[in-house]
């Protein structure tokens, strides 16, 4: 008995000493013992493995967010990729029918009831719209934007593409749909499943001004044909009510429950009956003027935007880039000045390549396949600058 006592009061002393060892080794002395420093240095060591993995010495939270909605960027610059094909369909389809309706609906009728020097305005202005918006289009869809030559070195570059690993000149962005470097690069336009840049920017720009003046154009002198078009749907749509037979909703609920014969009073006239042709007709017409009059409204405010942009002298992505430094500059007391601003006039004699009058005619007003001013790689001043160099 007195053995057990004692060997137990033996293992409660060791236990009770083992603890306090314990205690010393981890907390004594503020973590200075021996496990504590082994502790620490098990620590430093996965941290280092850690941050050997992603550190970088430009890593910051801008970067961190990039990368966790790297999969999302993936998916949308993809399904752009795709649907680009998709929306040039479209483009090409609904450009189609709208012209295929204007020949089959919309002169027959201006033939029979316009006098001779108003048929041949409308033929000659519509024919001119027609050409210049599809020539504009074809051209912006199927000209390269231009990229950075990768054999010259001798180019006055800014910074280094992240992406491609190449030096990139000024006003080169890197596009990341196409994933290439694109020459002044202004956006990416699913519409043309292209690039936007310095070679084909100024048939973006023309097919946008083009196509709206097209559509305003049809808006405008469909609006009466329009307007009787749609007088007769009305009116056949509650004949359709009134005939026997048919599955009647709405309102025509309420008709169904009047005898018959109570809408018409004996001394109206029937309604004309409208043959097959005739709906078509009338449908088509409504089509016409509802899609051209939304694309004008649309696409009428864009060109006013791509406008201001080009009166400016900045591209779409210059202009986020260049409202950043202007109120960074703001804050040093100065004012920022756009170098690539060549006078208001001028920006868009640069677009539109003119260098003498005549060219306001034959390269603005006529489909024309001439190069931009300058290689897209360095900036110089073009001739007809008219104000002093900015900073
Ligand atoms: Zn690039
Ligand atoms: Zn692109």
């Amino acid at each position: 008995m007195g053995g057990a006592t004692r060997s137990w009061r033996w293992l409660v002393a060791r236990m009770m000493r083992v603890l306090l060892r314990w205690s010393r080794l981890c907390c004594g002395g503020g973590g200075r013992g021996p496990l504590g420093r082994r502790l620490r240095l098990l620590w430093s060591y996965w941290r280092v493995v850690l941050k050997s993995l992603y550190f970088n010495s430009l890593c910051n939270s801008d970067s961190m967010l990039d990368a966790v909605f790297e999969p999302i960027y993936w998916l949308v610059d993809n399904l752009t990729r795709w649907f680009g094909v998709v929306f040039v369909c479209l483009v090409v389809a609904l450009t189609c029918s709208v012209v295929v309706i204007v020949y089959l609906c919309v002169l027959p009728v201006i033939l029979n009831t316009y006098p001779l020097h108003r048929v041949l305005g409308h033929l000659c202005y519509g024919h001119w719209n027609l050409i210049m918006v599809a020539f504009h289009y074809y051209k912006a869809t199927s000209t390269s934007p231009g990229h950075p030559p990768q054999e010259r070195r001798d180019m006055p570059t800014v910074t280094m593409c992240k992406k491609c690993i190449v030096p990139k000149p000024a006003r080169t962005h890197h596009c990341s749909i196409c994933n290439r470097c694109i020459l002044k690069m202004d956006h990416h336009c699913p519409w043309l499943n292209n690039c936007v840049g310095h070679f084909n920017h100024r048939y973006f720009f023309c097919f946008c001004l083009y196509m709206t003046l097209g559509c305003v154009y049809c808006s405008i002198s469909s609006m009466d044909m329009f307007i009787e078009a749609y007088n007769a749907v009305e009116s056949y749509r509650s004949l359709d009510l009134q005939l026997p037979g048919d599955k009647v909703t709405g309102a025509g609920l309420l008709y169904s429950l009047l005898p018959p014969g109570y809408m018409q009073s004996s001394y109206q006239t029937a309604a004309p009956q409208y043959t097959f042709r005739e709906r078509l007709f009338h449908k088509s017409i409504i089509y016409l003027w509802v899609l051209t009059s939304s694309v004008a409204l649309a696409l009428s405010a864009l060109t006013l935007w791509h406008s201001i942009l080009i009166l400016r002298g900045e591209t779409s992505v210059e202009r986020h880039i260049n409202r950043k430094e202007a109120q960074r500059i703001k804050q040093q007391g100065k004012v920022f000045r756009n170098p690539y601003h060549f006078g208001r006039v001028s920006n868009f004699k640069v677009l539109f390549g003119v260098e003498k009058r005549s060219h306001w005619v034959t390269r603005v007003l006529l489909p024309s396949s001439h190069p931009p001013h300058g290689d897209g790689l360095t900036w110089d001043a073009p001739r007809h600058r008219t104000d002093p160099m900015a900073i």
